[in-house]
This record gives C-alpha cells, sequence and structure tokens, in this order.
C-alpha cells in the first residue's frame, strides 16, 4: 500500500510516518499544499492522508482539486480540535473521512484500513471489481455474472491487478508502464497499447461488462457499467 503523507508539522510527519512503516505502508510525506497536490497527481497512491492547515495550499483545497482532477484515491483528513466545525467542509470537498488531533495511532490505522478495504483481495485470494474476479494464485480471469474464466499472461494480469487495486483512478499510459513493464519509454507506452488491447480482449472473451475505458488524453479507467 502506497501511502501520501501530507503534514507540515516535521515531528508529526516524521513520528507518523514511522508508524506508518511499521504497519507495513510505503509512505511519502510532502510538508506544504503545493508539493503535496504535485505528488498526489503524479503517483498511483493508494491512500492519501492531508493535515487542513498547511502553507501554500490547504487540505480542502487539495481535496477538492484532486477530486475536479478525476483522482479517487481514498483521503483522510487530519484536523486539529478547533477545526472541527470544518469537517463537514472536509467531506464536501472530497475527503472520505476525517480524524481529529490528536488521536491514538490504532485509530488512525482503523480508519485506514476501512478506507482500503475494497482494494485488498479477499481471503480465497480473488481480486474483484465489477463483473470479474482475478484469481491471484492461477493468474486467471474470471467472470462472476457469465461464470467464463482465461488464463491471462504475465503482463495481462499485472495491468488488470493494477487497475483493481487503484479501481477509483484514471491510470496514465506512464504510470502503466512503470508498474507493469518496470519502467517508462516510448518502446514501452506502445506496450501498453498493444497489452491494455489483449486485456480488453479477454475481457470481452469471458463476458465481462467490466472494462479498460480509454479517455483521451488523460488515461485510463477501469469501468463496469450496468451492475
Ligand atoms: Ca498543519
Amino acid at each position: 500500500m502506497k501511502l501520501l503523507l501530507v503534514e507540515d508539522e516535521k515531528r508529526m510527519a516524521q513520528a507518523l510516518s514511522e508508524l506508518l512503516r511499521q504497519e507495513r505502508y510505503e509512505v511519502d510525506t510532502c510538508g506544504d499544499g503545493l508539493s503535496g497536490l504535485a505528488a498526489a497527481k503524479e503517483h498511483p497512491y493508494d491512500l492519501i492522508v492531508l493535515d487542513v492547515m498547511l502553507p501554500g495550499m490547504n487540505g480542502f483545497d487539495i481535496a477538492k482539486a484532486l477530486r475536479q482532477g478525476g483522482c479517487r484515491t481514498p483521503i483522510l483528513m487530519l484536523t486539529a480540535k478547533s477545526e472541527l466545525e470544518d469537517t463537514v467542509r472536509g467531506l464536501d470537498s472530497g475527503a472520505d473521512d476525517y480524524l481529529t488531533k490528536p488521536f491514538m495511532a490504532e485509530e488512525l490505522f482503523a480508519r485506514l484500513r476501512a478506507l482500503c478495504r475494497r482494494n485488498l483481495p479477499s481471503d480465497d485470494g480473488t481480486l474483484s471489481f465489477g463483473d470479474i474476479a482475478l484469481d491471484t494464485h492461477t493468474a486467471s480471469l474470471l467472470c462472476t455474472a457469465t461464470d467464463r474464466s482465461v488464463r491471462l499472461s504475465e503482463k495481462e494480469y499485472r495491468i488488470l491487478q493494477y487497475f483493481i487495486a487503484n479501481q477509483r483512478q484514471i491510470l496514465t499510459r506512464e504510470q502503466l508502464a512503470v508498474k507493469v513493464w518496470g519502467f517508462d519509454s516510448d518502446a514501452e507506452y506502445n506496450n501498453v497499447e498493444v497489452y491494455l488491447s489483449f486485456t480488453r480482449k479477454k475481457l470481452a472473451f469471458v463476458g465481462a461488462k467490466t472494462t479498460i475505458k480509454a479517455l483521451r488524453g488523460i488515461g485510463y479507467e477501469l469501468r463496469c457499467e450496468d451492475v
């Protein structure tokens, strides 16, 4: 789980990131609003923890800008007690949950777990989205509506796995190249297109209504309509 922590109080940021790393989160930290927004736009994080009062740009405006830009990564907002009346504003701006400072680490972990639960494989090792399930043991794709399944190639599997893990996000060709191929170059960008079309064919083959939509000039999103 890759997490972005945007917090300007250095000691707080350090203590929190240490705790989060102990919980096996991969943590990036930003100490001001603008770099926080830039980082959130650039990398597909699984979770974002946003302080409200930040130099440069406040947490509400960051959340709002991210949502307007199509980012759907779960956001947990950290508010001070005196800002409690602002909580509604926080949720309105697009945050998914909030936590009032000071808080216990366990409370933070519980909230984060709840926010990312839907992105994790279930106990039987499947990753699900819409009408598809990805078997993480056999690397096969199953359509739960038609009960048809197909084996995936390594790249197809990694593409779908990455989409399901970031299911409310638009992913760019560059992000897919880095995540699936390990680095980005023009050659990899062409590969992304080719493998996306293979993957779409497999989705169609099993009769899934889930598909990878191309959003012109922006990127790709896994979508399931009518389910
Ligand atoms: Ca602050």
